[in-house]
């Protein structure tokens, strides 16, 4: 399957170490991809002995229900991510994808949705990355137009933790109601889940029961 999803238009050079490749990633680069192995708290993906619900999740539950990551943000993922992102680099869409699947099982999920970029930024980039992530997990479920952005906020990167709530606080609307629906929130990367928190917040109020998110990346915290 992997080997499958591998072979793109890239041809003969890895993606990212540029070496000799039967498609985007030679073996090498992709065996040493920064898989999430450790025990995770199931809640937001962090690292947790014995897999149990970390001490941030019990002290300030998130109002999502569960994390699913592939790997941390480190190189080349982040390299990966980036090059989807802001260089347009989409057939990386199924490669990321394909690392995000077997994470999944998806069961009872009654909608997948991708984290809305605004309409302007939309129009900006040509594309959601999120979105075309989504779109090559091939569920039934996906529906890309659930929830809207209704302003872009600053990037997030540039903000401290409690700013970054702050600032993305009403970001998002459902376009319709959900009462007692199952929901993946799909998304190119988590960082410190201020966005997901606000996205499952907002599929909650409209009536969703519960809220997973579904993400390639995981930002960890480093020492
Ligand atoms: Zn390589
Ligand atoms: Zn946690």
């Amino acid at each position: 399957m992997l080997e499958r999803l591998l072979s793109g238009r890239f041809g003969c050079s890895c993606f990212v170490c540029r070496g000799a490749a039967r498609g985007l990633l030679c073996a090498q680069c992709a065996a040493e991809l920064p898989r999430l192995a450790r025990p995770l708290c199931p809640r937001c993906a962090l690292e947790s002995p014995g897999g149990a619900i970390c001490g941030r999740c019990l002290s300030q539950p998130p109002a999502y229900d569960a994390t699913h990551a592939a790997l941390a943000y480190d190189f080349p993922a982040d390299t990966l991510v980036h090059a989807l992102k802001f260089r347009g680099e989409l057939a990386l869409a199924p490669l990321l994808a394909g690392l995000l699947a077997p994470k999944l099982r998806g069961d009872g999920i009654d909608h997948v949705v991708p984290v809305p970029l605004s309409a302007e930024r939309l129009r900006r980039r040509g594309y959601n990355q999120a979105a075309e992530i989504a779109r090559h997990l091939g569920r039934d479920a996906l529906e890309v137009a659930l929830c809207e952005r209704t302003r872009e906020a600053p990037p997030q990167m540039e903000l401290p933790y409690d700013e970054r709530q702050r600032n993305v606080r009403g970001a998002f609307r459902c376009t319709r109601a959900l009462i007692g629906a199952r929901i993946a929130v799909v998304d190119d990367v988590m960082t410190t889940g201020a966005t997901l928190d606000e996205m499952a917040r907002t599929l909650k109020a409209a009536g969703a029961v519960h809220v997973e998110n579904w993400v390639v990346a995981r930002t960890l915290p480093h020492a």
